[in-house]
């Protein structure tokens, strides 16, 4: 029988929520790390809104380094090796206190950074999204325009380091939040369905302090297919 300290009571926050873990957003090698995973496009793909050398620098650097910042932190432990990262960051309250925050920080950033790449797209052709999630955005923000000023508006308003996203509640309802530095929406119930990374290091090399202008080009990158399909497979699942 598995042995893990991460072995948690399907009672506990309603934690059905929980099953949707999909190891697209954890990976592991044979050794039971966590591993960088591959872009899954060219460093220029996200061109003109992000430049390739934000990207290459964003994801072999910075989001390396979370990589290789959570293996080390979890080294010690090997009850959590091989855990699934969402699976622990939905429980950080069951990981050990002495690495409970770099668990939470660099798993984090793990996780926030495999789920950015993922809902970018070289090329959205000016998509938007489709069936149960337009509907969705339609009942609980009016319109898809008004959607996209309240959550441009969060990530604008995001104060240092930190993410917007649109979540979906253990209730169905969808949510506009903000996260700082790498927390993760994982954490507090809500599942991740579309996310902005605003970093510094996610924009500064183009658009210097224009956050602004880096939060209104991205809306052209979003994988409104991903999304849309997530969404429907989620919202079956709770
Ligand atoms: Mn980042």
């Amino acid at each position: 029988m598995k042995t893990s300290l991460l072995v948690f009571p399907t009672s506990l926050k309603g934690i059905t929520l929980y099953n949707n873990c999909s190891s697209s957003c954890c990976g592991h090698n044979k050794d039971n790390e966590v591993t960088l995973h591959k872009l899954p496009y060219a460093y220029d793909a996200l061109e003109p809104y992000i430049d390739a050398e934000t990207v290459s620098i964003h994801h072999d650097k910075h989001h390396a380094t979370y990589v290789n910042n959570f293996n080390n932190a979890i080294s010690g432990f090997p009850e959590l090796k091989g855990e699934k990262i969402c699976t622990i960051l939905k429980e950080l309250d069951k990981v050990p206190v002495e690495i409970r925050t770099a668990v939470r920080n660099q798993g984090g950033g793990v996780f926030n950074h495999n789920f950015y790449w993922k809902i970018l797209d070289k090329d959205n052709k000016g998509a938007l999204p489709s069936g149960e999630l337009a509907q969705s955005i339609d009942k609980h923000f009016k319109s898809f325009s008004q959607f996209q000023e309240q959550l441009s508006k969060v990530a604008i308003s995001v104060f240092g380091s930190g993410w917007a996203w649109l979540t979906l509640c253990k209730n169905g309802s969808l949510q506009i939040e903000s996260t700082p530095n790498q927390d993760t929406p994982l954490s507090a119930g809500r599942l991740p369905l579309l996310t902005i990374d605003v970093w510094e290091h996610a924009y500064y090399l183009k658009y210097q302090n224009r956050r602004v202008d880096y939060v209104k080009g991205i809306w052209n990158l979003f994988n409104w297919d991903f999304i849309s399909e997530r969404y429907s497979r989620l919202i079956k699942s709770i």
